[in-house]
């Protein structure tokens, strides 16, 4: 059975590194490609980390309901496409979306079997720290994203599991469990 996994919560709780080990752990899912019209970082290659778009070529695929979820985020959109998704359940995957609070609320309405995650830091200073330590975004735009989180952080109630990312193999470990769980397979992999 495939199934749509929403991996939600805010800027530098290190969504991103919880992912590539669930990844890696479990080749069957896979990840979908967003869409958004922020420049890419160092380092970013289209197609790959994200479908890169000017903004007018997002509006017309907003327009043409391309999109299964979108959202503003700091200034910039992002959106989930439906044919990232659609492609890789028709082919018998499961869906990783690595997405904001708003956009998981969109698939939460519109795919009520999705099933919903929120990653949290252990304590909210660590978000201040990752995202200074990561180097990839400006004073600014690092209290942007702080702000949002502070946003996104009261709405964690919302989400029926909630990883603590206070040790990465530690939630990895919990994460895992939980798309096992939800996939029926068994809860160890055989490997240890
Ligand atoms: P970043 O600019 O750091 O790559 O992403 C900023 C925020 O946008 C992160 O919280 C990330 O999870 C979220 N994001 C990435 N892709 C999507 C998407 O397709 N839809 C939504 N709603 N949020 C996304």
């Amino acid at each position: 059975m495939s199934k749509v996994f929403v991996i939600t919560g805010p800027s530098g709780v290190g969504k991103g590194t919880l992912i590539s080990e669930l990844l890696q752990r479990l080749p069957d899912l896979e990840l979908s490609i967003s869409a958004t019209t922020r420049q890419p970082r160092e380092g970013e290659v289209d197609g790959r980390d994200y479908h890169f778009l000017a903004p007018e070529e997002f509006d017309r695929r907003v327009e043409a309901g391309d999109f299964l979820e979108f959202a503003t985020y700091s200034g910039n959109r992002y959106g989930t496409l439906r044919s990232e998704a659609r492609r890789r359940l028709a082919a018998g995957r499961s869906v990783v979306l690595e997405i904001e609070v708003q956009g998981a609320r969109q698939v939460r309405a519109a795919m009520r079997e999705s099933v919903q995650v929120f990653i949290a830091p252990p304590e909210p200073g660590l978000l201040r720290r990752r995202l200074e330590s990561r180097g990839t975004d400006s004073a600014a735009a690092i209290d942007a994203r702080l702000e949002v989180a502070e946003q996104e952080l009261a709405a964690q109630d919302e989400f029926p599991h909630r990883v603590v990312n206070d040790d990465l193999g530690r939630a990895a470990d919990e994460l895992e469990g939980i798309v096992r769980t939800e996939l029926g397979l068994p809860l160890h992999s055989g490997a240890e």
